[in-house]
């Protein structure tokens, strides 16, 4: 049975999702001001792995990931850029579909975005005052914090931590944070009783979950940096409003870092996605995110990614040999107890998802078929090979795929060699160049063209 770390009570607990055979989740995603960066990719796959690993529980998943398209940063890099706040945002929406495609995160339910939002955002600002938890200043509304039952209850911070996030002269109390800010001159805004303005960032979460999954609801998901305020403030609300629990399960994946400091556009220190992917496939990404424990911090390095890729490559291998074996129809008769290993996966992954040490389980059959590939059963081969495909739904990331790029090399290769043939070297030239460009080396021997990854 699947037991999953809950931020809010801090321990492992069992999964059991408030409807019967419905998984209903929430991520938060990003703000789109900018290019996504590696970091935001491991918040997306981690959460999209979750996802499918409920999926393959056999669980029905309702996803919902929302868009911040409007906020401070949004503004400050329109008026920067002199494009208009909405254009910024659709121009970085489109691109992190492109991302999230290559990476093959599968699409979400449901994509609400806060400028679609503003009568329901509104509307909920309205309940709050009217229930005493929310008042108007100076053209803003503000939480008031006090008002509300519990603080601390997710971060197990001190009400104290708030007072310096957001100074301004118009709160009643240093700790309440703003539901509405008055728009400044010139600044892009929206009609409301409270006169023109926008939301504060973390309304919008509460109203847009709760309007796609229900005042209360399964999962709730991000980076760790969201617990503290973000994810306190959104229970503060949104349980102010409905008077029931808000989330069952509070999950937080750790952060990818780069010298050990936390990936961020405003330290400068990020990579972007297209960036990195432009160097690695798309599976190298995903696997070196996938082999470490969602809670645990990775550090980004090119050596880790040629590491990930390198292990990726003797699954790959074995995959591929598996299939040889099968295609050649010569077994032998050893049986090798594939279901053990699955259980064992299964397992690691059902112990708050522990992809590291599933995937261990993973390498340790692979060292044994490596071993004895021309010793085992038919049968044996065949689990394995379904077993591989039971991962690769689960992790997202394509073990047959090395196969597949093989055939095209050859191809490449037996059109080099007619070029030779017809002494067109410049062709054969530039296809020698292009494949180095792309990571295979290739070497002209009395037996043929030869070639390597390298
Ligand atoms: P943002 O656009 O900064 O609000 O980030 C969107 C999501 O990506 C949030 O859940 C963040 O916690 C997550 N995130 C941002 N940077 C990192 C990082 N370096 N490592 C892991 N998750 C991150
Ligand atoms: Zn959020």
């Amino acid at each position: 049975m699947l037991r999953i770390y809950n931020t809010l009570s801090q321990q492992l607990e069992p999964f059991e999702p408030l409807e019967k055979g419905c998984v209903k989740m929430y991520v938060c995603g990003p703000t789109v001001y900018d290019y996504c960066h590696v970091g935001h990719a491991r918040s997306y796959v981690c959460f999209d792995i979750i996802r499918r690993y409920l999926e393959f529980l056999g669980y029905r998943v309702t996803y919902v990931q929302n868009f911040t398209d409007v906020d401070d940063k949004i503004i400050a890099r329109a008026n920067e850029t002199g494009v208009e706040p909405g254009k910024l945002a659709e121009k970085f929406i489109s691109a992190f579909f492109e991302d999230m495609h290559r990476l093959k995160i599968k699409p979400a339910t449901y994509y609400p975005r806060v400028t679609k939002h503003m009568a329901d955002i509104i509307s909920t600002i309205e309940k709050l005052i009217a229930g005493g938890y929310a008042y108007e200043s100076n053209g803003s509304v503000y939480f008031s914090v006090k008002k509300a039952k519990e603080f601390g209850k997710l971060s197990k911070q001190d009400i104290e931590n708030m007072r310096t996030l957001e100074i301004n002269e118009d709160k009643r109390e240093p700790w309440d944070f703003a539901l509405w800010k008055k728009a400044k001159e010139g600044e892009i805004y929206w009609e409301s009783p409270w006169g023109n303005g926008r939301p504060g960032w973390h309304i919008e979460c509460s109203v847009m979950s709760v309007k796609y999954l229900g005042e209360n609801f399964d999962i709730h998901g991000g980076g760790m940096d969201l617990i503290f305020p973000h994810h306190e403030c959104e229970i503060l609300q949104s349980e102010a409003y409905t008077g029931k629990q808000f989330v069952k399960y509070w999950i937080h994946n750790g952060f990818l870092t780069i010298n050990k400091e936390k990936m961020s556009k405003s330290l400068g220190n990020f990579f972007t996605i297209r960036e990195v992917l432009a160097r690695y496939e798309p599976d190298v990404l995903r696997f070196f995110i996938a082999h470490a424990h969602y809670r645990s911090p990775i550090d980004f390095s090119d050596a880790a990614l040629d590491e990930a890729k390198a292990s990726l490559k003797r699954l790959r291998n074995c995959y591929a040999n598996i299939l040889d074996a099968l295609g050649k129809g010569e077994f032998g008769t050893e049986i090798l107890d594939v279901e053990t290993y699955r259980q064992r996966f299964i397992d690691r992954m059902d112990e708050d998802l522990n992809t590291r040490e599933a995937i261990a389980v993973l390498f340790e059959m692979v060292s044994t078929i490596n071993e004895k590939l021309e010793n085992l059963d038919m049968n044996s081969l065949a689990s394995a090979l379904h077993f591989f495909d039971e991962v690769s739904s689960i992790l997202g990331i394509d073990f047959a795929k090395e196969g597949t790029a093989d055939r095209f090399i050859d191809l490449l290769l037996e059109l080099r060699a007619e070029a030779r043939k017809r002494k067109d070297w410049e062709t054969a030239d530039r296809i020698r160049e292009r494949l180095r460009g792309l990571g295979v080396e290739i070497e002209d021997t009395a037996d043929g063209t030869k070639w390597k990854y390298v």
